[in-house]
C-alpha cells in the first residue's frame, strides 16, 4: 500500500512555484498576487482562508485579505469583487464559501473576472474545463489529478467511481477523469445521496474518490483488493485524545480500509494541502498568462 502524501507533494509544488515567482521578479515582472475575500466569522472558513494566505507567504506570492461581516448586502459584495476585477495589480480573486443566506454565491461566482477566477467556479471555466481548453482547474480535483500524476498511478481504462456530486468537487472530478487525457480516460461513475446499491458499484471501483462529508463513511467492506482511494472529506469530530479536542477525520475509515488498497490518501495530509497547492498555482497561471 502506497500512501498518497498530499502534505510532502503539495510542499514540493510549493517549492516549484518559489523558484517561478522568483524568475518572474528577476525578470522584472511583478509578484503574483491572490486577493481573498472571507465575509462573516465562521471558524472553518477562517482556518482556511488563513492556510491559504499563510501558503502564499510561503510560496512567495502577494496576498490580501478582504473581511466583511456577515451582515454584508449583495450589492457591497458585488461592489468590492468589482473593484478587485479592475484592480491590475491583483491576478486573482477568491470569495470564500459559503456565503450568508441573503448573498446569492452563484451571482457572485459569476461576477469574477473568469481570467481571475483561480479557484475555477466561473461557469465559463467549468465549461472550458468540459470542452479540455486550457483554464483554471477547480482546486480540489486538480489538487488529486496532481497527486495522480505525481505517483503514476494509472487511470487509462480504469473504473472511476466517484462518491458525491458537489459543484466544487465531485461533479468536477467525474468530467476531469473521463477526459481523453492522462491522468484520464476512465469510465466514470457518479454517485449521490439517490444512489441506489452504492456498495455493490463502489466495490467494482479501480479509483474511488470520496466526497460526501460524512466521517469515516467508506469501510473495508466497500472496496476491493487493490483498489485507489482519495478521501476529499474533512469533518472535525470530538475527540478526548488531543491537546484542542478536535480531530480531523476523512469519508474514508483509513484503518479499516488501507490494507486493500493499492493507494490510499490520509486525512489530514492528503487531498487538503493539495487543494491550497492548486489555487497557488492557478493565481500563477493567472499572473503569468498577463505577462
Ligand atoms: P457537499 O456537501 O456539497 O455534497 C455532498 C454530496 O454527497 C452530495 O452530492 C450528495 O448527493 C452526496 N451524498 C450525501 N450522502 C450520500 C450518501 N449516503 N451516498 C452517496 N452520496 C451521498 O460536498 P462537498 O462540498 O464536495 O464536500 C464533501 C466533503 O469534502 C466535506 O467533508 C468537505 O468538508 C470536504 N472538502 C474537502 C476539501 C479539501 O480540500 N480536502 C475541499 C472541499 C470539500
Amino acid at each position: 500500500m502506497i500512501i498518497l502524501d498530499g502534505k510532502k507533494t503539495s510542499n514540493d509544488i510549493k517549492e516549484e512555484i518559489a523558484i517561478e515567482v522568483a524568475e518572474l521578479l528577476s525578470s522584472g515582472k511583478k509578484r503574483p498576487h491572490l486577493a481573498a475575500i472571507l465575509v462573516g466569522n465562521d471558524g472553518a472558513s477562517e482556518t482556511y482562508v488563513n492556510a491559504k494566505v499563510k501558503a502564499c507567504e510561503k510560496a512567495g506570492l502577494q496576498s490580501t485579505l478582504v473581511r466583511f461581516e456577515d451582515k454584508v448586502s449583495e450589492e457591497e459584495l458585488l461592489a468590492a469583487i468589482e473593484q478587485i476585477n479592475q484592480d491590475v495589480s491583483i491576478d486573482g480573486l477568491i470569495v470564500q464559501l459559503p456565503l450568508p443566506k441573503h448573498i446569492d454565491e452563484m451571482k457572485v461566482t459569476e461576477s469574477i473576472f473568469p481570467e481571475k477566477d483561480v479557484d475555477g467556479f466561473h461557469p465559463s471555466n467549468i465549461g472550458k474545463m468540459t470542452l479540455n481548453l486550457p483554464t483554471f482547474l477547480p482546486a480540489t480535483p486538480a489538487g488529486i489529478i496532481e497527486l495522480l500524476t505525481r505517483y503514476n498511478v494509472e487511470t487509462s481504462g480504469k473504473h472511476c467511481v466517484v462518491i458525491g456530486r458537489s459543484h466544487i468537487v465531485g461533479s468536477p472530478m467525474s468530467i476531469l477523469m473521463a477526459r481523453n487525457c492522462d491522468p484520464g480516460n476512465c469510465t466514470v461513475t457518479l454517485t449521490h445521496s439517490r444512489t441506489q446499491n452504492l456498495k455493490a458499484i463502489t466495490k467494482t471501483a479501480d479509483i474511488l474518490i470520496v466526497a460526501l462529508g460524512k466521517a469515516e463513511f467508506v469501510n473495508a467492506d466497500m472496496v476491493k483488493e487493490g483498489v485507489c482511494v482519495i478521501d476529499v472529506g474533512i469533518s472535525r469530530v470530538k475527540s478526548d485524545k488531543t491537546k484542542s479536542g478536535w480531530k480531523l477525520l476523512g469519508d474514508v475509515a483509513f484503518d479499516d480500509v488501507k490494507d486493500k488498497c493499492a493507494y490510499i490518501t490520509p486525512v489530514p495530509g492528503g487531498v487538503g494541502p493539495m487543494t491550497i497547492a492548486m489555487l497557488l498555482k492557478n493565481t500563477l497561471l493567472a499572473a503569468k498568462s498577463k505577462s
